[in-house]
Formats: structure tokens, C-alpha cells, sequence
């Protein structure tokens, strides 16, 4: 292959810039990064030898990587023999960016600086670009395992392009040589070397080596100096899932989280155990303690890395969780799968299904412990990832009594930022109180100001606000707790008083129905398309009016979700409930007794229609009608 110079895509480019100028603070990562992606090429090798055995010749095998710092030359260079590259998937996974994410991370960033975080880049595997915030060229020598092309040797000084031509390298494999910026020869530093390699690499499989020459004084007086050099691993190897609990320290605990999750904060939580029983297996989990920005992404990678007896087998192994745990991170090595599972076989394989049951089991078990034992950290867990278990909520009746208990709610009663579970909702509730209620809207601040709460208020009952827009799927499916209904209080009739008190008010509502019979019939005529009666309330204390669905019809909130959904949806016609205590309803009496067609009830029959769906957050039909009726009476109200 004669030498081909290339550019790099905008986007690699813009990556790259923002690599080199602005994304890590601790440039050290590099060394991390290109361990992972050696450590990643030795897996791949050995998977795709259990199917082809011809790709390892006869020769035993010494998987290691390599680390060779050069002081003279100023180079340092990182070999493995894992699976190396051919010019075509050298440009296609160092010349592009193939990842989605990091594209879509990438425009994020440009659309919104300030609040896209750049280190949210690390999830999104840039790993090999970090070289350049130490290096000012980069050269990868790299030859394909199984493949007869002559090996390639790529070239970047990262600024734009790069350059390809063939190498002599004989073995397979890969390396990696980072001519340094003349300020980072501290990483040409055998100590500093060794010092990152332990602290950021050292769970990594394979030996990490490196020469170290050690001078040793003679035996006796006198004697000459003695040079030696020799390779010595500078990681310990031991897969940290294999170790006990009580083996592994924090510290890495959390770099080894790092490195599956590709997140830069530490986890909120770490699962580690061996389950024994139906399924045999190790599990190292994580819980982080933020959401990626990818959780809601269709075509984000998730899963757990699988290993089988030691052997890494698949770094997204979707199978193992349910998709309401896709937030999980971590490993899980078994040894009851034969080692060579393909995809296919992992979709329905009997062993994937019983790991998965006891994954979940546990899961929801630590989970539940969290919420009771450290309630503030459960509190930060769910406000990344509770709308996510609430899926589960909808999804996974096996475990649907475990989920429930896991929700929290904002209420018409709890603090700012102190949610309330069911279990305490039902804890305080006034001996009185029959049912659980609850109200679905966009926001909290409209949850917070709804005319629908003011009844329910006076009797100094607690409502649950429901919303994240999957809570109305999570309504569906909750319809009960503890033997209380969960009743949404914009829904058909709600049952808050007492036989007495009911009494009480059905005289009082007769004979204001009386009363106002004139008003609630030239109303209903003038909103006859819009909706289905006019009532006059109970649920109202304060405000004029509100409407309300059926017992089982649509919503506003529902009928907003389905309409962003892009569902076509027959309009739902609702009540327009009035409140017989407002002083607007006199007034219109007394206009109508002065002239039955008055235009002026007209008017305000429009005007409170349109104050309902404005309070409940929907759209009006005309704004621009809407604003000169306000107007109007504005002029008026004035004289
Ligand atoms: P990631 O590791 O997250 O995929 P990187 O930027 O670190 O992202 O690497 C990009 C890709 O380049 C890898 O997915 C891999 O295909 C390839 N690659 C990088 N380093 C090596 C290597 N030492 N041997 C073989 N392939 C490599
Ligand atoms: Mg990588």
C-alpha cells in the first residue's frame, strides 16, 4: 500500500479539539485508556479463537501488555498481542466516530455548552484520542489477527489528518507509540508509570510489564556494581470480582467501576456476591450515582460484561437484566455456560434466565435496603433512576410488589425535595380517609396550584402528585395499596365526606341547582361542542370552576402525552364543574334574569371554559379570541 494521507471527519476533528484543549483534568488517563483498549484486543482475540482455532498458530500463549517508555527518543510506546486492525477497521474505529453517542454527545455540546458536561465524553469511548493531550504525534503499528495483509502503520499529529502505509510487524497485535509534548516526559517516569498502572489498571487481566532495570551492589566489599534488567508485571491481575468482599479496597472498587461504566464519579452503590443454588455465578454491580446521559437513548449500549470461567465473552450483555435495570454496571462471570455462547444462544438460554432471576431478586432486596438504611442516598438514587424503576412498575409483575414499594411521590403535603413512599402516605393518613389520591399533571408547580386540590385541602388530606409522564402508566397498573384505591381526584365523582357532611351539601347542591339552573343551561348550550355537562362542584372551595374526566376517561395529562406521542386521539369531551359558592354565579344569574340571550354570559361562558384548561396546563383553542374577551371586560371592569 503506497501512503495515503486522509482527513479526519468534522466530528472526529471537533472531538479531538476538545480532547486535546479542554476534557480531562488528570491527563494521566491516557495510560488508563489505551491499557483498556490493549486489555480489550487480548479478549477479543481469545473470543474469536473459541471459533476459529487457526488464529493463534501452535505457539502457547503469553498474552501481555506492554509499556515501553523511551527517554532518549521521548516516546512511550504500548504494545499488546491481542487482535489488531486492518487498514479498513483502523479507519473505521480511529478515522470516524462510529458511536452514535459520542455524535450526539457531541451536538449536545455544541448547542449547549454551559450545561453539557464534558466529561460525560469518557462514557462514549474516545479513549484512544486522549493520547493526544500528551502526545503531539501518535503512530499505531498494527497487524490483524488471521489476516495476510502486511501490517499498517497509522500517523497523526492529531490537527486535522492522518496518514496510512504498510509496516514490517510480523506478530499480530498492536502498538501504540505516543511521541510525548515536551511538558509530559514525567510520564516517561518508571515510577510515575508504575504509580498509574496500580492505581488505575490494576484489575486488569493480562500483565501489564514493563522493563525495570535495578542496580545491586556486589556481595562483598568492593565488588563491582551489578545492572539488571528485567520485565515485571506492575498490575496484580486478579479479576476484582473473583476477590472476597472484604479483599478489595474502595479505591477499587470505584476504578474498576470507572473502567466498565466509563463514568468519572464514583458509584452510589456496589453489589458484590457469589450466588450459589439454582445458578452459579459471580456479580460485581454497581449503582451509579448519576443517570448517563444515554439512559432514554433507543439505540444506547447496556448490559453487564459476561464471563465465562474467566473468559470475557461480551462487554453488553443485554439479556442478563431486565431493561428497567439497564442503569446496573458491572460483571457477572459464570461458569455454568459453555464458553462458546454466541449472541443468539444467550437470548434464550436457560442459565442467562436463571442469573437474571437471581440478579433482579437481589437487585430489589439491596434496593429496598438502601431506601431503609440510608434513606438520602436511595433519595439521590431515585431521583436519577426512579422514573426508569417505574417502567418495572408497568413491566414486571413477577416482582410488581417489591417495585411498588419502592416509589416516591412529591405530595400536596411534603416538604420540597422529601418525597413520600405509599407506605407513608398510608402512615399518615387521617383516620377518616378511605382512599389514596392522587393527580396527574405536567409539572408540580400546576400539580401545586390545581383548583382540583381545594376540597381535598380543606379536609386536610394528603394528594399525591404524578408527574413524570410514565406515571400515568404506573396509575394503570397501581390501582391499589395496602386495600386503599388509588383515586385521581380529576376523575369522576370523589368520595371525601362523610354521610352526614353529604347530606349536608347534596340539600345545599339541590337547592343551589335549583338556583342556578338558568346559568348551568346557557352555559352548556354555549359550550355544547366542548364539552360533555355542566355541574356544579363539591371539589371546589376557592375557584370558579375546573373540569374533570369520566371515572374511566382520558385525562388532560393523558390526553398531553398521547398527543406528544403523536397519537390521534377523538376529542374527549369533559365536565365543566362550577363552584356555587364563587361570586360570578349570582352576577350571571343576574344577567341572564335581565336578558335570556345575553351576550355577556356568552362571553363568560367562553372565558371559564378556557380558565379550566388553562389551569390544568392544556391549551386553549384561541388565544387570540381569548385575549380580546380579557380585554373587553378589562375595559369594563374599569367603567
Ligand atoms: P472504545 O475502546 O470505547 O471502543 P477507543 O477510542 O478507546 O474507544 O477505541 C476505538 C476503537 O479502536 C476500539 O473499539 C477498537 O476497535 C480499536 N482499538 C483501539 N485500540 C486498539 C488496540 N490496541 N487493538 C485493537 N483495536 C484497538
Ligand atoms: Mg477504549
Amino acid at each position: 500500500m503506497a501512503k495515503k494521507s486522509r482527513k479526519f471527519k468534522t466530528d472526529v476533528q471537533q472531538l479531538l479539539d476538545l480532547v486535546t484543549h479542554s476534557l480531562y483534568s488528570k491527563k494521566e488517563i491516557f495510560l488508563r485508556e489505551l491499557i483498556s483498549n490493549a486489555s480489550d484486543a487480548i479478549d477479543r482475540v481469545q473470543f474469536e479463537a473459541l471459533t476459529n482455532k487457526k488464529l493463534l498458530g501452535k505457539k502457547e500463549q503469553d498474552w501481555k501488555i506492554k509499556i515501553t517508555p523511551d527517554k532518549d527518543a521521548g516516546t512511550l510506546t504500548i504494545s499488546d498481542n491481542g487482535i489488531g486492525m486492518t487498514v479498513e477497521e483502523l479507519e473505521t474505529n480511529i478515522g470516524t466516530i462510529a458511536n452514535s453517542g459520542t455524535r450526539r454527545f457531541l451536538e449536545e455540546l455544541q448547542k449547549n455548552k454551559k450545561t453539557a458536561n464534558a466529561e460525560f465524553i469518557g462514557q462514549f469511548g474516545v479513549g484512544f484520542y486522549a493520547s493526544f493531550m500528551v502526545a503531539d504525534k501518535v503512530t499505531v503499528i498494527t497487524k490483524r489477527a488471521g489476516s495476510d495483509e502486511p501490517a499498517v502503520r497509522w500517523t497523526s499529529d492529531g490537527a486535522g489528518t492522518y496518514t496510512m502505509e504498510d509496516a514490517d510487524k510480523e506478530e499480530r497485535g498492536t502498538d501504540v507509540i505516543l511521541h510525548m509534548r515536551e511538558d509530559m516526559d514525567n510520564f516517561l517516569a518508571e515510577y510515575e508509570i508504575r504509580r498509574i498502572v496500580t492505581e488505575y489498571s490494576d484489575y486488569i487481566s493480562y500483565p501489564v510489564s514493563m522493563d525495570i532495570t535495578r542496580t545491586t551492589k556486589g556481595e562483598n566489599e568492593g565488588d563491582e556494581e551489578v545492572t539488571t534488567t528485567e520485565e515485571e508485571a506492575l498490575n496484580s491481575m486478579k479479576a476484582i470480582w473473583k476477590k472476597m468482599p472484604a479483599e478489595v479496597s474502595e479505591e477499587e472498587y470505584n476504578e474498576f467501576y470507572k473502567h466498565v461504566s466509563h463514568d468519572y464519579t464514583d458509584p452510589l452503590k456496589v453489589i458484590h456476591y457469589r450466588a450459589e443454588g439454582t445458578a452459579e455465578f459471580q456479580a460485581l454491580l454497581y449503582l451509579p450515582a448519576q443517570a448517563p446521559m444515554d439512559l432514554f437513548w433507543p439505540d444506547a449500549k447496556r448490559g453487564l460484561h459476561l464471563y465465562v470461567k474467566n473468559v470475557f465473552i461480551n462487554e453488553d450483555c443485554e439479556e442478563l437484566l431486565p431493561s428497567y435495570l439497564r442503569f446496573l454496571k458491572g460483571v457477572v462471570d459464570s461458569s455454568d455456560l459453555p464458553l462458546n455462547v454466541s449472541r443468539e444462544m444467550l437470548q434464550d438460554d436457560v442459565v442467562i434466565r436463571r442469573i437474571r432471576k437471581s440478579l433482579v431478586t437481589r437487585v430489589l432486596k439491596e434496593l429496598a435496603d438502601l431506601k431503609k438504611r440510608t434513606p438520602e442516598k436511595f433519595q439521590t438514587f431515585y431521583e436519577n433512576f426512579g422514573v426508569v424503576i417505574k417502567e418495572g412498575v408497568h413491566q414486571d409483575f413477577e416482582n410488581y410488589d417489591k417495585l411498588k414499594e419502592l416509589l416516591l411521590f412529591a405530595s400536596s403535603k411534603s416538604e420540597e425535595g422529601k418525597p413520600v413512599s405509599l407506605k407513608d402516605y398510608v402512615a399518615r393518613m387521617p383516620e377518616k380517609q378511605k382512599e389514596i389520591y392522587y393527580l396527574t399533571a405536567a409539572s408540580l408547580a400546576q400539580a401545586a396550584t390545581s383548583p382540583h386540590l381545594e376540597a381535598l385541602r380543606d379536609k386536610d388530606y394528603e394528594v399525591l402528585f404524578f408527574v413524570d409522564a410514565i406515571d400515568e402508566w404506573v396509575a394503570q397498573r397501581l390501582t391499589e395499596y395496602d386495600g386503599k384505591k388509588l383515586k385521581a381526584i380529576d376523575r369522576g365523582d370523589i368520595d371525601i365526606h362523610t354521610d352526614e357532611e353529604k347530606a349536608e351539601k347534596d340539600e345545599a347542591l339541590k337547592g343551589d341547582a335549583e338556583t342556578y339552573k338558568p346559568v348551568i343551561e346557557a352555559i352548556q348550550k354555549h359550550l355544547e361542542e366542548e364539552i360533555q355537562e355542566v355541574k356544579l362542584s363539591t371539589r371546589l372551595t376557592d375557584s370558579a370552576c375546573c373540569l374533570v374526566a369520566d371515572e374511566m376517561g382520558m385525562n388532560a395529562n393523558m390526553e398531553r402525552i398521547m398527543k406528544a406521542m403523536n397519537q390521534e386521539m377523538p376529542p374527549v369531551k369533559r365536565v365543566l364543574e362550577l363552584n356555587p359558592k364563587h361570586p360570578i354565579m349570582p352576577k350571571l344569574l343576574a344577567a341572564l334574569e335581565k336578558d335570556a340571550e345575553s351576550s355577556v354570559v356568552a362571553d363568560y361562558a367562553e372565558l371559564l371554559y378556557d380558565q379550566a384548561l388553562l389551569t390544568e396546563g392544556s391549551p386553549i383553542k384561541d388565544p387570540a379570541h381569548f385575549g380580546q374577551l380579557v380585554s373587553k371586560l378589562m375595559v369594563e371592569g374599569l367603567g
